[in-house]
């Protein structure tokens, strides 16, 4: 089937995908509302064919996506999103196409999630000071004993009344500056790169205009990515604009990567784009699906 979207705004060269395809999305194995099985079939009705599950730090939900997919009939690619530390910013990469069962990759995870656990109580303790009690507790209840992301935190704020919505949770409360502010002392991005590469996947600079970097602060960051083996870009995102698409897309051609294509779809009440709706890539882009039949699953290698 082919399946073409164009830019909302009109005209725009694109390369024709040949199947609709959404590599960016979350359940609630992470910070998602829906679960992996829900996930599936809501991206099934909205008309994604290839799908990838890319959970924060954790491939846990991706084994009830793929039972999902396959009573679909959708191709679920087994997917992460790991947190990195970089020059002082946290910056995302995506490992597609990952072998969930590598050694290497779920000890790097499990990492990240001890980290995580510890930073969880570490915001709750420092919004208890600001006289907010009880956040810990109500974060991880949302998050029902799986890990505890910031957005968890966000959820009960507001369901508490301490803020009207998500967005101004994390504007007040919860980034750089702000009272439930924890630095992030994440993986470093040559590790990050080497567990998705060892775990067979193809490493994927997440969202990148959302880092808000100078364009020379980014282009140091996509070399440093690609010597260490990193692989591509997220040119289309449900958070860049038209202008960041194409800018990307230019990143990605100078610096011979592939180009990805994502929602970052984490609940349906609050979509930065709904599911099955990503325009295409811009022409000249190699996209990164092209690639997944030459992939090999590489060995396992003790962390
Ligand atoms: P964490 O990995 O726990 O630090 O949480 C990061 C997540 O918080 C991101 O993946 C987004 O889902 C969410 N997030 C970050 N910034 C914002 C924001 N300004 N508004 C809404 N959600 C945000
Ligand atoms: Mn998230
Ligand atoms: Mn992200
Ligand atoms: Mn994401």
């Amino acid at each position: 089937m082919i399946t073409i979207t164009l830019w909302a705004y009109g005209s725009g060269k694109i390369v024709i995908m040949d199947r609709n395809y959404d590599l960016h999305t979350h359940s609630t194995a992470s910070d998602g509302t829906l679960s992996p099985g829900q996930l599936v079939r809501e991206g099934a009705k909205s008309g994604v064919e290839v799908l990838a599950l890319t959970d924060h730090d954790t491939t846990e939900g991706v084994a009830e996506a793929q039972e999902a997919a396959a009573v679909e009939g959708m191709e679920l690619i087994p997917g992460v999103e790991i947190s990195v530390s970089w020059n002082g910013y946290t910056v995302h990469i995506l490992g597609l196409n990952i072998d969930p069962g590598n050694q290497m990759l779920q000890s790097g995870l499990s990492c990240l999630r001890e980290f995580r656990d510890w930073r969880a109580e570490e915001i709750g303790r420092r919004l208890a000071k600001k006289r907010i009690p009880g956040a810990f507790a109500g974060a991880s209840a949302l998050s029902n004993g799986r890990l505890v992301s910031r957005t968890h935190f966000a959820r009960f704020l507001v369901n508490a009344g301490y803020a009207k919505d998500v967005r101004s949770v994390f504007r007040h409360y919860l980034v750089q500056g702000k009272p439930g502010y924890v630095p992030g002392d994440w993986t470093d991005l040559e590790s990050a790169v080497s567990w998705i590469t060892h775990a067979g996947g193809l490493a994927v600079i997440a969202h990148p205009a959302r880092y808000r970097m100078t364009r020379n602060k980014l282009r140091t960051l996509v070399g440093e990515f690609k010597e260490h083996g990193g692989r591509g870009i997220e040119v289309i995102s449900g958070s860049h604009n038209r202008d960041e698409c194409f800018t990307m897309a230019r990143h990605a051609m100078d610096f011979d990567l592939l180009a990805s294509a994502g929602s970052d779809f984490h609940d349906p009440e609050n979509p930065w784009i709904a599911l099955g709706k990503l325009p295409s890539l811009p022409t000249g882009c190699r996209p990164v699906w092209e690639q997944w039949g030459e992939l090999q699953s590489a060995a396992d290698v003790a962390c």
